[in-house]
């Protein structure tokens, strides 16, 4: 292979492109993790995260991807038996599901379409039913990674309060914390799952768990098995700024920089731009002449945009050539979406002519393999850019 000159264009909907600061920051010597400077560091990231997840309560780290932070969000607060309600968004509430069942959860799983998100009416009519309140627990993915399709947490709890009902919100914020307007508090969720290699624009490594008086109130009577990702031991070495097990200092280093980064950009702004990229891509593909996957205005990803290809072209083939001939990585069709669909991911350390450039990427690729498109994709593009 020759040596592609140029930068790679990592424009999967993550792991993201990580900005030169935060790479510079991991790479600073790793210092003792009980120690006084250690300790400050800690102190730092658990104020700061906070602002992030938009809570006054607790966050939990651990040195994990995503999937891990969706199994503590589980053993911590429910018991074996327990009853669960999902919703089939797509590929990764599935995969959750998956999880919840081998922990031995009961999990009544709403079906869908994977273009379109949780139907607050249908949250408020299975809760309504339940009159003995048997579900414990309501888990919805906010960004739908798979489909680029996000849910309207807001009014899934305005849901569950019109049915008085008592379960716990568990929300996967995986692929919108830090790119898609999230607010733990305000939007009464109980855990909020996360983790680091998306709009937070780290490696992966880092999972979080942000926790609700009640969600830890639950915790005291939970009985299914935890260890590892127990809340309490960490809660406890986190108020002298410690962890109960060896941390991911540079990771932590990585974190505390990103954090910054958000910080001066500002995080209503941060929204608005990555709201203002979803708005140009989704002009490209549609003035290409191709399929936008969500098919709910209200539910459109800030995040990634899924494109939908005609059935007689495959989705993993364009992505093949993109990446061969451009450099650029564009996300694989998940699950049930295989070959039918690629992803443009559009979040984290990302500006308007970087996601110019990917959408030329596209436009060249799409050609290249021969899939029929309007040329005026970039300029539908370029004016919402530029906001003409
Ligand atoms: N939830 C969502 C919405 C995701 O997009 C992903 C991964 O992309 C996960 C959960 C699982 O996270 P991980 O792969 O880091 O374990």
């Amino acid at each position: 292979m020759p040596y592609p000159a140029g930068r790679h264009f990592l424009q999967i909907p993550g792991p993201t492109n990580v900005p030169d600061r935060v790479l510079r920051a991991i790479s600073a010597p790793t210092i003792d993790h009980r120690g006084p400077d250690f300790a400050r560091l800690t102190h730092d990231l658990l104020d700061n995260l906070k602002s992030i997840f938009r809570t006054t309560g607790p966050v939990v780290i651990y040195p994990s991807s995503g999937t891990g932070a969706w199994e503590a969000a589980l053993v911590n607060t429910l018991s074996p038996g327990d009853r669960v309600l999902a919703f089939e968004t797509g590929h990764f509430a599935t995969l959750w599901r998956e999880l919840a069942t081998n922990l031995g959860l009961q999990v009544d799983f709403v079906l869908g379409d994977w273009r379109h998100g949780v139907d607050p009416d249908v949250v408020a009519e299975r809760l309504g039913k339940d009159t003995g309140h048997a579900v414990r627990a309501v888990c919805v993915v906010h960004n739908e990674t798979s489909t680029g399709v996000t849910s309207r947490v807001a009014d899934v709890r305005a849901a569950i309060d019109r049915t008085g009902h008592p379960a716990l919100l568990l929300v996967d914020t995986v692929s919108s914390l830090g790119s898609i307007d999230y607010r733990h508090d305000e939007w009464g969720v109980d855990v909020t799952v996360s983790c680091s290699q998306k709009g937070l624009m780290l490696p992966p490594g880092l999972g979080f768990n942000a926790l609700s008086e009640k969600a830890v109130r639950a915790g005291a009577t939970a009985t299914l098995p935890r260890s590892y990702w127990d809340w309490q031991p960490i809660l406890t070495a986190n108020q002298r700024g410690f962890f109960p097990y060896t941390p991911p200092t540079n990771l932590l280093y990585g974190l505390r920089e990103s954090m910054l980064l958000l910080a001066e950009e500002g995080l209503e702004r941060v929204f608005e731009r990555h709201t203002r990229h979803a708005a140009a891509t989704r002009a490209a593909v549609r003035a290409w002449g191709l399929e936008v996957l969500c098919l709910d205005e209200r539910e459109h990803s800030a995040a990634l945009t899924a494109v939908l290809l005609p059935a007689e072209h495959d989705a993993d083939k364009v992505r093949e050539i993109i990446l061969d001939r451009y450099d650029v990585s564009l996300g694989t069709g998940l699950g049930r979406l295989a070959g039918r669909v690629f992803r443009i991911g559009h979040l984290g350390a990302l500006n308007d002519v970087s996601l110019a450039g990917t959408l030329a990427g596209v436009h060249m690729g799409l050609k290249l393999a021969g899939v029929p498109i309007d040329p005026g994709g970039i300029d539908a593009a370029l004016r919402v850019l530029s906001g003409s």
